[in-house]
């Protein structure tokens, strides 16, 4: 069995709800993205086995990166505060970035070891190919459309009921769909209401009935709704959950930060 920890469920930018995304599978060692949620991952962390962390990047936006800059106080020994743990570059825990080529070196180069953040990147750089395993984990990956483009990841594990997509930052309907067939749990974003269509085909986002669409056809059994636009609190009550019924269909979950989920 394991849970998906929602860290953080705003894209863009944090409000008084909401951090940007994070998502933490701690049973099969995973973080999905690492927006400002990322803090809260220090919680956990005891639960990563082997003391090893993958932290899956959707792409290098802000709002899922900037999250690593806090690195020093996640991996942070909590036993001796103000210390640094006795590991190899004084951290608890080792974390191995997995991404496409070009939004690690975006990472690597442009958040550390310059302008923006002090010190140079401590992390492993992964890029991810078409398919992979980690451990008992199998990877599968495409390329999506978004600005800088987007990795979507579908994750295999015994650990799991059945496979979890996490699809975020593209457009709903260019999600091939042989991707997501027969997926138990999709995790999707769904940063606007579908009256702001335009805004998310300008951005290449996505509007909730474009994801709904996306969800029944996948077939998934379970579909958490991630990145939510950070304005637009109500797409978590009345504009998402009551036009559109969100609140009572079976299988929807409108992400909020703190939940804990069985996967
Ligand atoms: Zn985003
Ligand atoms: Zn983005």
């Amino acid at each position: 069995m394991a849970t998906l920890h929602v860290l953080g469920s705003a894209g863009y930018h944090p409000n008084e709800w909401r951090h940007t995304t994070c998502l933490a599978l701690p049973e099969l060692g995973f973080v999905l993205d690492a927006g400002t949620g990322f803090f809260r991952l220090r919680d956990l962390l005891r639960r990563y086995a082997g003391g090893v962390v993958d932290v899956l990047l959707s792409h290098a936006h802000v709002d899922h990166t900037i999250g690593l800059t806090y690195y020093l106080d996640v991996a942070r020994d909590a036993a001796r505060p103000g210390t640094l743990a006795d590991t190899p570059g004084g951290l608890t825990h080792r974390f191995r970035l997995h991404g496409a080529p070009r939004h690690l070196e975006a990472v690597r180069s442009g958040l550390f070891g310059g302008p923006l953040f002090p010190l140079p990147c401590p992390f492993e750089m992964r890029p991810v190919e078409a398919e992979f395993t980690l451990g008992l984990a199998t990877v599968r990956t495409v390329a999506l459309p978004h600005p800088g483009g987007s990795t979507a990841y579908r994750i295999s594990h015994p650990a799991l009921a059945g496979d979890l997509a996490y699809v975020t930052d593209t457009r709903a309907p260019a999600v091939p769909r042989g991707f997501v067939a027969g997926v138990r749990t999709l995790v999707h974003e769904c940063n606007f209401t579908d009256d702001l269509r335009e805004l998310a085909e300008a951005s290449l986002h996505s509007t909730v009935s474009e994801v709904l669409a996306l969800s029944w056809e996948s077939g998934a059994a379970r579909t958490v709704l991630v990145h939510h636009n950070p304005l637009v609190e109500q797409i978590a009550g009345r504009a998402l959950e009551d036009p559109l019924r969100i609140g009572t269909r079976p299988g929807i979950v409108v992400a909020r930060d703190g939940m804990a989920i069985e996967v």
